[in-house]
């Protein structure tokens, strides 16, 4: 009976073993949801590559483990020269699936005979490794997939295979990027609005009649399919039709988001309880400059502009040129997250030209890696020029920051889409980033006309519909409380 099976989950300690991909767009949200599983009693064990295991045991954050949250690494497979060449994403996708099924059925296995340590009871992966949808099967568990994109850019991802059918791509040849085709509209997509080809995703496109990237990203997305369920980092009323839409494919969709919200509201919610005494921020695989944080409080309140691309994103020099000139030309303050490996041929900071660092001396601050969470909630914040990323513009929206949008990647574009025209939180700068068109864009979002103000209101009413969705009794925290049930209904 009904009770029974209650009375044996409340006995039954779940256990979640969670492997994102690799970088930082996936570890950072995995870690999240961790972070808010513990929070509700369930044992975690969060698995590294051991690249990345190594990496964070020497930055600030670090790994800190702790009762029923423990950290574990398996190896990746790549060589030294994977790891430099410029294709390494692709490389360690491909060398994640040949060879880390196995060292993770193992690791689970031999968890659950550690003293005090239940048995491993479902996995929670990430996208982009769906081969461990089998490992889960293998371990005998059901596992659940925290996709890291928006639900649109995950219904993009989705209907892919669609686009490719129906032979929208791959591009015929390079002159379609440029005479306007990535312009046709298309307006077939449930739950979506009319939108642009090119918004879907970065994969339409593709010129490589192979299309590898495109197929993998739609089997990927697909697969998903076969798990129990579907995590994503959004809330209700953010997507309402494209969730809406999903849930017709996909029943089982928990959206928790935004997690920097979730985690927040966990924390304060239960000071008291020891469970959260535990990292509330992001695992960074670069060391943090906190100076960026001082420099801060010594500016006025929405002065300034923070300018980062996230984890993955590459500029030319030409792009980080115009960029950088267009900042210059906007006179606006800016914090400016230069990361190692930025700018083409593995360059940071470095590449930045003198000349316009002089000219900026006084209003710009270049860090390597920010605290961004707490970057864009600061104070002196006042808005956000940024690649699109959906963590980027989950926690921007949880900010209450209006946004620059420059997407170059994968979901990005249909972020910024949904962002500009959906949520009326941003403007959008064209790929090429010339100098003058960034003035221009960062002269409007941080000035005070009426489009400004327009974004300014905007942000602040989505900052407050995520403050309330992650709120006891809102959309996400409802969700995760259905999550976490359904984690301990699981029968391994
Ligand atoms: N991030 C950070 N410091 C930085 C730049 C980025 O902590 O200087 C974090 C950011 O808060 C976000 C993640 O890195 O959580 C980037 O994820 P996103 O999905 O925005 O982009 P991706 O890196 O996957 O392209």
């Amino acid at each position: 009976s009904l009770v029974v099976i209650m009375e044996r989950a409340r006995r039954r300690a779940a256990h979640a073993m969670l492997f994102p991909f690799p970088c930082s767009g996936h570890i950072n949200p995995t870690l999240k949801l961790g972070e808010l599983l513990h929070a509700r009693g369930v044992h975690v064990t969060f698995v590294n590559t051991e690249h990345n295991h190594e990496r964070l045991l020497r930055t600030a954050g670090g790994l800190r483990g702790r009762d029923g949250f423990r950290f574990e690494a398996v190896p990746d497979g790549l060589s030294e020269e994977d790891r430099r060449a410029p294709d390494r994403t692709v490389r360690l996708y491909l060398s994640l699936r040949r060879s880390c099924g196995p060292p993770l059925v193992a690791l689970a296995r031999g968890l659950g005979d550690r003293e005090g340590v239940p048995p491993v009871t479902c996995v929670v992966l990430s996208g982009l490794v769906s081969f461990a949808l089998d490992a889960a099967k293998e371990m005998g568990v059901p596992a659940f997939v925290l996709w890291g994109t928006s639900a649109c850019g995950f219904v993009g991802t989705l209907r892919l295979r669609e686009l490719r059918q129906r032979g929208y791509t791959p591009l015929k040849d390079e002159s379609y990027l440029t005479n306007g085709y990535l312009d046709t509209p298309i307006d077939w997509i449930q739950g979506m609005p009319p939108v642009r080809l090119g918004d879907i995703s970065s994969f339409v496109r593709t010129l490589d009649p192979q299309c590898f990237a495109l197929r993998a990203e739609e089997e990927e997305a697909n697969s998903c399919a076969r798990a129990q369920g579907l995590i994503l980092n959004t809330f209700e009323d953010l997507e309402p039709d494209v969730l809406a839409a999903l849930r017709d494919e996909f029943p089982r969709v928990y959206t928790i988001g935004p997690l920097a919200a979730a985690i927040a509201s966990s924390s304060s919610s239960s000071s008291q309880d020891t469970h959260n005494a535990g990292p509330a921020r992001g695992l960074s695989l670069w060391e943090e400059d906190a100076a960026c944080v001082a420099w801060l409080d010594a500016q006025p309140p929405g002065s300034v502009l923070y300018v980062s691309f996230g984890s993955l994103a590459v500029l030319s020099l030409e792009q980080l040129s115009e960029l950088a000139w267009g900042l210059a030309a906007s006179r606006v303050r800016f914090l400016w997250a230069v990361r190692p490996g930025l700018v083409a041929g593995d360059r940071g900071a470095e590449a930045l030209p003198a000349s316009f660092l002089a000219e900026v001396e006084g209003r710009c601050f270049v860090a390597e890696w920010c605290a961004q969470e707490a970057v864009l909630r600061h104070p002196a914040v006042g808005g956000f020029l940024t690649h699109s990323g959906w963590n980027s513009t989950t926690e921007s929206i949880w900010a209450g920051v209006p946004m620059a949008c420059c997407p170059g990647f994968a979901d990005q574009y249909i972020n910024c889409r949904y962002a500009c025209e959906e949520w009326g939180v941003a403007l959008r700068l064209d790929e090429q980033l010339g100098r003058e068109q960034v003035a221009a864009h960062v002269g409007t979002l941080m000035g005070d006309g009426d489009k400004a103000t327009d974004m300014r209101r905007c942000a602040a009413n989505w900052k407050k519909a995520a403050e309330a969705a992650t709120a006891p009794g809102g959309s996400s925290y409802d969700s995760l409380v259905q999550l976490v049930e359904e984690l301990r209904l699981a029968e391994p």
